[in-house]
């Protein structure tokens, strides 16, 4: 299906064939399922959305505790705000990147760097926030580089793609599913990527949108808005 953005049509995405995510929409952000044997959880949304993410492993036919695994994209708070409710009630390990991994111990949400007038905007409306001792967890496995999921029953790997923070990580599925984080956005309006309005190095969320597209994925899932095909993506670094 074709619609028009700023003069440019933009098609929508269609989950591939044997599609394993699922977008639990959190309002403020997205979380994700895969659905594996035991399903992996992929972000965690702000303080107070475990109830949503344990109604949708539920409404996917799991129990709590055969969650494999959390995933954490970055270190921002609408993206691990409810990893530690959500290890506590599943046991799974939470994984993040390894720069990154002391700070989500502390439950500090790492400096988002505006890089736009929105970003400027929506930077003085948040403030600045202290760390929050209790929404920290610690990473029992810290990545740096590319990781296989087979161990955990998912046929995908995960790849360091820094640029909106400096340890973002991109979730990578053999089905062309891909879980950028924050890498782009789509929340204004919701059917279009953009670059990220925080980002903390602009010519390396660049360098990993262009590594991202290089690969064709089939669909692109992001923390805001979307999802978007690999050729939205590919429009942005034109
Ligand atoms: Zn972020």
């Amino acid at each position: 299906m074709l619609s028009y953005s700023g003069g440019r049509p933009v098609t929508e995405p269609v989950p591939p064939e044997g599609a394993l995510v699922r977008q639990i929409p959190l309002g403020h952000a997205n979380a994700f399922l895969i659905r594996g044997k035991r399903p992996v959880l992929v972000d965690t949304g702000l303080p107070g959305s475990a109830p949503k993410i344990l109604a949708a492993i539920k409404e996917e036919g799991y129990n709590p505790w055969d969650l494999a695994l959390i995933i954490i994209t970055h270190t921002h708070i609408d993206h691990f705000g409810s990893a530690a409710a959500l290890a506590g009630a599943t046991g799974a390990p939470v994984l993040a990147s390894a720069g990154e991994a002391e700070a989500l111990a502390r439950g500090e949400s790492l400096p988002a760097k505006p890089a736009s007038f929105l970003g400027r905007f929506m930077h003085l409306m948040i403030g600045k926030r202290a760390p929050k001792p209790e929404l920290g967890v610690t990473p029992v496995i810290r990545v740096d580089a590319p990781y296989r999921l087979d161990m955990f029953g998912i046929d995908g790997e995960i790849v360091p793609t820094p640029g909106h923070t400096a340890g973002s990580l991109t979730v990578t599925l053999a089905t062309g599913e891909y879980l950028v984080g924050d890498l782009v956005m789509g929340t204004f309006p919701a059917h279009r990527a953009r670059l990220p309005v925080f980002a903390g190095d602009m010519g390396a969320v660049k360098k990993s949108i262009r590594a991202v597209a290089a690969a064709r994925p089939a669909i692109v899932y992001t923390g805001h808005g979307g999802p978007f095909t690999g050729a939205d993506l590919e429009a942005l670094i034109r």
